[in-house]
């Protein structure tokens, strides 16, 4: 396996499957099955979820919410889609920990970055909710901040894409796609990985980046396995 411990960032709006609202129990199962692949093989692996199918502070704020206040719901949005994910995976037969960043005492535990890696040497597949427990910051901002923390190897951003191109793919279906690319030149070609301070905070720290097509049977396994089928972000 080209990597040890893993930190997997899994969008919200991934967790709505064919819906357009919420959480789709059939996509939960399929993540399950895909992370159980990599589980089964030694891969320790932490997770952080987003909350945009629920709640997102700056869609809060357009509509003349306060931001703050809608931020800690979209923290909030996260812990609701962590518990959910932490249930499938469960069902599959693997031992979880939910840990967040905001205190639920009677849900999860608290975010202790030592019992997280304890957690992660156990096999227990761990599961950070509330992002960094800050409004303004993002759930990739949080990935990369527990990734860093937890000591992991690369930051796989499962996303519905299946890399990094040099122009939309969705739009221009004359899109080039990178295998690999450096922090600077993502930077220089002004595209989009991730919201620049998490993707600073990777740079600065030299975390690589995986972005690779999370809703693809057996790609979880492949990108583990180090195949060519996503793009990496490296110095
Ligand atoms: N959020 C926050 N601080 C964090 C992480 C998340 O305030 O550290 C809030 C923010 O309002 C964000 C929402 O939680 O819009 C959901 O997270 P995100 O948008 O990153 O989820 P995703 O886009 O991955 O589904």
């Amino acid at each position: 396996m080209k990597y040890k411990r893993i930190l997997l960032k899994l969008s919200g709006e991934a967790l709505m499957g064919e819906r357009q609202y919420g959480i789709d129990p059939k996509r939960l199962a399929e993540y399950a099955t895909e992370i159980k692949q990599i589980h089964d093989l030694g891969i320790e692996i932490a997770i952080v979820i987003g909350g945009g199918n629920i709640f997102r502070g700056v869609a809060g704020a357009s509509n003349g919410m306060d931001r703050v206040q809608g931020d800690y719901m979209g923290m909030l949005a996260t812990i609701i889609n962590g518990m959910a994910l932490q249930g499938a995976l469960e069902a599959a037969g693997m031992k979880t920990r939910l840990q967040t960043a905001l205190k639920i005492e009677a849900i999860a535990e608290p975010y202790i970055k030592r019992r997280a890696t304890r957690h992660l040497e156990k096999g227990r597949i761990v599961i950070f909710g509330a992002g960094t427990g800050n409004p303004y910051f993002t759930t990739d901002t949080a990935a990369v901040l527990r990734g860093i923390e937890v000591g992991a190897d690369v930051i796989m951003k499962g996303t519905r894409v299946d890399g990094i191109y040099d122009s939309d793919p969705e739009k221009n279906p004359n899109a080039i796609k990178f295998d690999y690319i450096s922090f600077e030149d993502v930077l220089s070609k002004g595209l989009n990985v991730m919201d620049t301070t998490a993707f600073t905070l990777s740079q600065e720290n030299k975390l690589p980046i995986l972005v690779f097509d999370m809703n693809t049977e057996g790609n979880l396994l492949k990108v583990c396995k180090g195949e060519n089928i996503g793009t990496v972000v490296n110095i």
